[in-house]
């Protein structure tokens, strides 16, 4: 038999409070929200041990009286909305009523405020109950100051990670939202130390690059592709993306209505469309902003409001294709496919002048190559106007055989038809014509060799001269003394100088001093759990180390190569883990498909 109970409040309060706060980073955000909700012109941030032992919010914004002081801990208090229709097109950040009220639930709260200066109240509230409530002289504006997170809750004390983790995490939350209101100043100091501070700016996108820079160095700044589209739907896509040269500095932000959130949608598409894009798996920096009139996207669908629901289904394809607009002028490239009308003219040249040249590289068997292949196609042309390309077969030819299987072993049925300009090797696949950069290719192919060597090396560890400095965002160096002693295990040493510059005294014995640099630089600015990166960074030291040696003795472009020396190197790019993009992420292989030459010849 079971007896079913009513709760008390103060418990119904606390499992509420277990999906809005989670994490002093939690907390952060909510009382940000609230101060820039309130209008506030400047935000100041203090924490103490990762903001387990204290976080302070102090704003300059509107401010409350002493009745609405009191209320606003009351759950689902709120002077936001007052309707259902109200929450339909709701533009502040907050709209529920329930942040103060789950904090207080779970901590010690201090709230002083004012909407008049000197006309302030203070009042004091432990993990759900009012101590008290006194009038006291403060400026306009409030400060919430919220100690001991999960005080009466030891069971969600224990989830909380080490001060390092948790102060990442509100370190990044403030940054996020320094950058999606650059027109307010914003200060995040730790234990008396500033870690951010950034004075107000207009409200555009130059102003939007100018805090990007005051948080994460001018450099990475002014490296950025900046993109605005304006939609149909009224809304508007803008922001930057980097460029390929600032490799794996995964800077990923993304706004709706200037609200902080990781919507796995918006993620999936910004992957999705860098793949195909870049065909890489480096993904850029990202500062997305999308402003949506309100009533076509909805936020309420996640306690923490971290991901919301986009009334309109063609959103994603408008996003995707201003994301692609902006990545290949990033890249200052046109895109990879050349089944791209664009992009197709020149290439076709290229492939016509193909049935007289493709002779030479192959010795005696070559006429019959080059020949067969210029009168069946003729014949096709000439006899058969509607014959696809696809229906054309050539008898394969001894020398002309690429032995080529992928990792599932599977033969493909290529044939090596040329090289073009000592640059590319062309080769025919069942359904198109195949342009191999040589260069790139054999960089890729080297690239995994030096991997699989080692991956057996011992990391031996060289003692520098002459340190070097990392000047690094406060979340960097954060996430570098996390890593610290694991980075130790490879050869690294790290010792933490004034400020925000970290020096590197030994690298790695394998690793130029530059590439140390930056491999940690970019290891800095990833954000994710600190165990996964730990995981990784073997990975990463090999990655680091194989991609500089292949790209310093890979062959060049304009280099003759033999028929065998093609086939060698075709043959064991297509064995490889991934052949289709080189360490650096440009594409190796080009596909030119015989679907796309039939629509451009009339044949379709
Ligand atoms: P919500 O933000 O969803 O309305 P909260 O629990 O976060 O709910 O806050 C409750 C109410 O308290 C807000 O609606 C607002 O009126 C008031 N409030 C909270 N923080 C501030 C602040 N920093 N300045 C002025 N008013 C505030
Ligand atoms: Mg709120």
């Amino acid at each position: 038999m079971t007896t079913i109970q009513i709760l008390d409040d103060r418990l119904i309060s606390q499992i509420a409070a277990g999906e809005v706060v989670e994490r002093p980073a939690s907390v952060v955000k909510e009382l940000v929200e609230n101060a820039i909700d309130a209008g506030a012109r400047s935000i100041r941030v203090e924490l103490e041990a990762g903001g387990k032992r204290s976080i302070r919010v102090v704003d300059d914004g509107l401010g409350m009286d002493r009745s609405d002081a009191l209320l606003a801990f009351d759950r689902h208090a709120t002077s936001k909305i007052s309707s259902f229709d109200d929450l339909q097109g709701v533009g502040s950040l907050g709209f529920r009523g329930e942040a103060l009220a789950a904090i207080a639930a779970v901590a010690r709260v201090e709230l002083v405020t004012a909407t008049e200066p000197g006309d302030g109240h203070r009042i004091r509230i432990d993990g759900g109950h009012i101590r008290s409530a006194e009038p006291t002289a403060h400026p306009r504006g409030t400060s919430i100051e919220v100690r001991s997170l999960f005080f009466n809750v030891p069971a969600r004390r224990k989830f909380l990670k080490t001060v390092r983790t948790e102060l990442r995490r509100a370190t990044e939350v403030v940054q996020g939202y320094a950058l999606s209101r650059p027109e307010i100043g914003f200060s995040l100091s730790h234990e008396g130390r500033t870690l951010l501070e950034a004075a107000p700016a207009g409200d555009d996108l130059e102003a939007a690059r100018r805090r990007i820079g005051e948080l994460f160095g001018a450099p990475a700044a002014q490296n950025l592709v900046d993109f605005c589209q304006q939609g149909p739907g009224g809304e508007r896509l803008w922001g930057f993306v980097g460029d390929r040269k600032q490799g794996r500095g995964r800077r990923i932000f993304t706004f709706v209505n200037r609200r902080l959130l990781r919507d796995r949608t918006v993620m999936a598409a910004f992957y999705r469309t860098v793949r195909e894009t870049w065909r890489s798996e480096d993904f850029p920096a990202l500062f997305l902003f999308m402003d949506i009139p309100p009533a076509e996207v909805d936020v309420n669908v996640h306690p923490q409001k971290a991901e919301v629901r986009f009334r309109d289904g063609r959103f994603f394809g408008r996003l995707s294709s201003c994301l692609r607009e902006a990545l290949e002028r990033a890249r200052g490239e046109e895109p990879a496919p050349l089944a791209e009308t664009t992009s197709l003219p020149g290439a076709l040249l290229a492939w016509q002048g193909l049935g007289q040249r493709s002779g030479s590289p192959f010795g005696g068997s070559a006429g019959r190559v080059g020949s067969s292949e210029v009168r069946e196609l003729d014949g096709s042309l000439s006899s058969e106007p509607a014959g696809k390309l696809a229906d054309v077969v050539f008898a394969p030819l001894e020398r002309s055989t690429v032995p080529l299987s992928g990792r599932s072993g599977e033969p493909r049925p290529f044939r090596l038809l040329g090289q073009y300009k000592g640059t590319l090797i062309l080769l025919e696949g069942p359904d198109g014509l195949y342009l191999i950069d040589q260069h790139v290719a054999h960089e890729r192919v080297l690239y995994e060799r030096f991997r699989c060597q080692l991956v057996e090396t011992v990391v031996r560890s060289q003692r520098l001269l002459e340190p070097i400095l990392l000047e690094l965002a406060p979340a960097e160096a954060l996430r570098l003394a996390e890593l610290a002693s694991d980075l130790e295990r490879l050869g690294f040493s790290l010792s933490e100088m004034s400020g925000n510059v970290v020096a590197i005294t030994a690298t790695p014995a394998v690793l130029t001093p530059g590439l140390a640099e930056e491999m940690l630089a970019s290891l800095a600015s990833e954000p994710g759990d600190r165990e996964e990166a730990a995981e990784d960074l073997k990975g990463r030291l090999l990655e680091a180390l194989a991609a500089s040696q292949s790209c310093r003795t890979a062959v060049k472009m304009h280099h003759p190569l033999s028929a065998e020396e093609m086939e060698s190197l075709v043959a064991e790019l297509f064995a490889a883990e991934q052949p289709f993009a080189c360490p650096h992420g440009r594409p190796i292989v080009l596909k030119m498909a015989d679907i796309e030459l039939e629509r451009r010849f009339g044949r379709r």
